[in-house]
């Protein structure tokens, strides 16, 4: 095994196929990489794909690791939500995620831009976590309404049954909510006609088959009608193709976020992408 300040890794030892070690120093690591703050942000553009503008960004958590490199969100955010540490990160996302819009705002001149943020069920749900989103708009110096908080599913599964007063002080204080990877739940109808969000964000499982198959495209197209009868904004994710981004225009999609136009970037080249005003 090697150490080297972080967890023990059994590198050299046929154990390394021991997955509960592995798992273990993930732990560890993940533990200390939330107290020495060793994340950074990534950010992906959401377009208007009539007129190339960037409406706003979504922020999208890092981690370097040290010896394994880039970790995957969707294979450590569930490891911090196991260990507990799933709030701290969250919470240190939203500074990071509102400082750098504020920069934005002021830097480019662009105030309209907005910021979308990942949210997790615990952090959602924890009483506290209101107040410490006013404080960090506050203290950034941003109106509530650039600000919009990224959910699944899995925060109405969540055992909080204040789950809809939640909701509704978090429109109040002027903050959008978005339902996340629409569609792709047990009950995601059920909860747009019983929660009031702002916005809701077509799984890519569906873009990927918007051209391919007729009955994902017509169930794409009921979800853009039905956005528009509940006064819903839909953002189209994982679009990746000159047709998809035709055929959701087709429908009236008015925001489009995917590698068709952007991987998520770093702020440095945010900020050029920002300068150019417009992607092709
Ligand atoms: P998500 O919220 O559904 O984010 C969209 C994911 O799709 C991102 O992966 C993004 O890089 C990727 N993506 C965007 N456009 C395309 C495309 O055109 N093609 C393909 N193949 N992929 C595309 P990423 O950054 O790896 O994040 C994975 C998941 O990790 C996120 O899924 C989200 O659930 C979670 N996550 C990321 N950042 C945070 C965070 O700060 N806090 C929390 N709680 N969760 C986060
Ligand atoms: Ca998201
Ligand atoms: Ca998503
Ligand atoms: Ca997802």
């Amino acid at each position: 095994a090697k150490r080297a300040g972080h967890g023990d890794y059994a590198i050299f030892d046929p154990s390394m196929h021991d997955v509960a070690v592995a798992r273990l120093a993930l732990q560890t690591d993940l533990r200390l990489a939330v107290q020495q703050e060793a994340f950074h942000l990534a950010y992906q553009p959401i377009v208007d794909p009539t007129t190339g503008e960037i409406l706003s960004f979504e922020a999208l958590l890092r981690w370097e690791h040290p010896i394994l490199g880039k970790i995957t969100p969707a294979d450590f955010i569930p490891v911090a939500e196991e260990i507990g540490v799933i709030r701290e990160i969250d919470r240190w996302v939203m500074i990071e995620a509102c400082t750098q819009l504020k920069k934005w705002h002021i830097l480019q001149g662009r105030s309209t831009l907005r910021m979308s943020v990942n949210t997790s069920a615990a952090e959602f749900v924890d009483p506290a976590f209101l107040d410490n989103l006013e404080a960090v708009l506050a203290s950034c110096n941003l109106p509530p309404q650039c600000l919009e908080l990224e959910i699944t599913e899995g925060i109405f599964l969540h055992p909080s049954p204040q789950i809809a007063g939640i909701i509704a002080s978090i429109r109040q204080s002027g903050v959008r909510i978005a339902l996340d990877d629409f569609g792709t739940g047990f009950s995601s109808l059920s909860y747009i006609s019983r929660y009031p969000i702002d916005t809701i964000k077509v799984d890519k499982s569906f873009i990927d088959e918007i051209c391919s198959l007729e009955s994902t495209y017509a169930i794409v197209n009921l979800i853009m009608g039905l956005g528009k009868a509940l006064g819903l904004k839909i953002i189209a994710e994982g679009v990746e193709t000159q047709d998809q981004v035709i055929k959701l225009v087709d429908i009236g999609c008015t925001a489009i976020q995917g590698y068709h136009y952007s991987k998520p970037m770093s702020a440095e080249e945010a900020d050029e992408v920002i300068q150019q005003r417009v992607l092709p």
